[in-house]
């Protein structure tokens, strides 16, 4: 089983490598990328010498694509991927089909791995990706139970990754409109959700409220953490009630306890989410997962998930509290 770590820049991925990752993966610095925020992303150069760094320590660079090109844009995803390919990337992750398609005719010689901007749960759609657009590897949607995960391992017919930790984006992947219909800019457009331009935080005497294009996320007390205004992870009156979370809590997901399961299944690869996040959250990250997997390995189904491991994951994660997320649903 493959660790795959994200890098929003060069000293992430250093990090992510000297930790232990099999693979980093990373975006460049425009709307290609499903992380185009200010600041993040490599440059040719770093690109460059990201993969090479990766390269020379054992490891894998895969250049992430993996956003829905407009209509007069598809060029850019072209250069991207000419850069990528220029560079020497691993992989690309990609979700468009079109641009699928262009790859595997113009660079047949670097792998595609599907993204979980795709969506692709079901064996057949992974086969017709497969079949027509030749990909070896899918990440599965993060909307999927344990229990679909080992159905669909069991027919695969490209090698699967799935998510291990990190942010959750609680819908079908790719999907999501909550960001385009409040700013104007999505995820799987511009590379961007509730981007940074749009939010406003605002101090009255009771609170402290943030707000996206002027619509009011959240409202903290005064002692209370604020957390970055992702749409889906405000608080909202719905009905009588205070405000709460409606849709989703700022909650990371963590499937420590699920990886001897994952690794019976024959899953590939375990992916951990968070490329806008800090290099030092890319090495404990790296880290923990490094010598889980490594313990697992050994262990096989006597594995258990040391308790400092747990610690050190929850105090990394949103409103430092974890969930299996959509793994533990046993009605899917
Ligand atoms: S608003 Fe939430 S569900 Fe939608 S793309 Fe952003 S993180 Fe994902």
């Amino acid at each position: 089983m493959e660790l795959v770590c994200p890098a929003g820049n060069f000293r992430s991925l250093r990090e992510a490598v000297d930790a232990g990752a099999d693979a980093v993966y990373l975006g460049l610095r425009d709307e290609t990328n499903a992380r185009h925020f200010s600041g993040l992303n490599f440059t040719d150069n770093e690109l460059e010498k990201g993969v090479q760094y990766a390269r020379d320590h054992g490891a894998r660079a895969f250049l992430a694509l993996n956003t829905f090109p407009g209509t007069r844009e598809f060029f850019r995803w072209q250069q991207a991927a000419d850069r990528g390919a220029r560079a020497g990337v691993g992989a690309f992750i990609v979700a468009d089909i079109g641009l699928l398609d262009w790859l595997q005719r113009n660079h047949p010689e670097t792998p595609r791995h599907l993204s979980v901007q795709a969506s692709a749960t079901s064996a057949a759609a992974l086969e017709w990706y497969r079949r027509e657009l030749g990909i070896r590897r899918a990440v599965l949607p993060r909307v999927l139970s344990a229990l679909q995960v080992e159905r669909l391992a069991e027919k695969s017919p490209v090698e699967l990754e799935v998510f291990a930790f990190g942010s959750l984006c609680i819908m079908a992947e790719g999907r999501c409109h909550l960001s385009s219909w409040l700013t104007g800019q999505s995820p799987n457009q511009q590379g961007v959700c509730s981007p940074a331009s749009a939010v406003r935080w605002q101090e009255t005497p009771q609170s402290l409220e943030a707000r996206l294009n002027g619509v009011l996320i959240d409202r903290y007390a005064p002692d209370e953490p604020a957390a970055y205004p992702t749409l889906c992870k405000g608080r909202y009156q719905s009905d009588e009630r205070d405000p709460y979370y409606g849709l989703e809590e700022p909650v990371s997901l963590n499937t420590l306890e699920l990886l001897p399961q994952l690794m019976r299944a024959g899953v590939s690869a375990v992916k951990i989410e968070g490329r806008q996040r800090s290099p030092v959250y890319v090495r404990q990250v790296t880290r923990v997962w490094r010598a889980a997997i490594d313990a697992c390995r050994e262990q096989g189904n006597d594995f258990v998930a040391q308790q400092a491991w747990r610690e050190q994951l929850a105090a990394l994660s949103e409103g430092a509290q974890t969930t299996l997320g959509a793994y533990a649903r046993t009605w899917q």
